[in-house]
């Protein structure tokens, strides 16, 4: 921690509670389809949605850190099922992020990041597609690593490293927040980044990872 330079965070379930916002996307996409383009929605429902993504990814493995993409290729199939043109699916990724973005920040989270960002430069790094600045937390950071743009989703070196060019520092000048055990901390300490996990609701931390050098349960307890 002394001699770190930066601190990154990742976002969902380290800086907001992550299910609650999904699942309102979710519902809110497929409304819009209902709305819009009730033959397309016919016979599906959020969660038959959610299984044809889960298809989709299972189609295109390398495209599995892309969450925007299959979203809308689950959706361009979707659409041509319905016997409707498949460029339709255009419009629903804005409709996702709308509500997407929609998040209540935990409580600790905004004090914390506000003092913290007086010493630190602050850099999300994230598996997901949320939007800073539709967050409502651009002020408090320095830059944002999204998987997308790296290429490849945590815990692969590879965003890691993304992290660091993009910071300009090294890794043993990097110091990584997030509640996953694999993605955040097993990731960071495999990319020499020291690693700090976020244990908001007392888990068990799992057997099989070697353990993490410090555990936090607020982001205050960063301070
Ligand atoms: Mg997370």
């Amino acid at each position: 921690m002394m001699s770190a330079r930066i601190l990154s965070f990742d976002l969902d379930d380290t800086l907001w509670p992550v299910a609650p916002v999904i699942a309102a996307a979710e519902e809110s996409l497929f409304s819009w389809l209902k709305e819009r383009h009730p033959r397309a929605a016919h016979g599906h429902s959020s969660e038959s949605m959610r299984q044809l993504r889960a298809r989709t990814a299972e189609l295109f493995p390398e495209q599995g850190h892309d969450l925007t993409f299959l979203r809308r290729h689950a959706l361009a199939q979707q659409f041509q099922a319905a016997g409707l043109a498949a460029s339709l699916a255009d419009e629903a990724p804005e409709v996702f992020f709308a509500a997407r973005n929609r998040v209540e920040l935990y409580a600790d989270v905004r004090p914390a990041l506000t003092r913290l960002h007086s010493r630190y430069r602050l850099f999300a790094l994230s598996n997901g597609n949320a939007d800073l600045e539709r967050c409502g937390i651009g002020d408090l950071f320095d830059g944002h690593i999204t998987a997308r743009a790296a290429g490849a989703a945590k815990p692969d070196a590879r965003i890691f490293a993304q992290l660091l060019i993009a910071a300009g520092v090294r890794a043993h000048e990097a110091l990584h927040i997030g509640d996953d055990p694999l993605a955040d901390v097993v990731g960071a300490m495999r990319a020499g980044i020291t690693a700090v996990w976020l244990n908001r609701d007392s888990r068990e931390w799992p057997q099989q990872f070697a353990p993490p050098e410090r555990t936090v349960s607020t982001l205050a307890e960063i301070l």
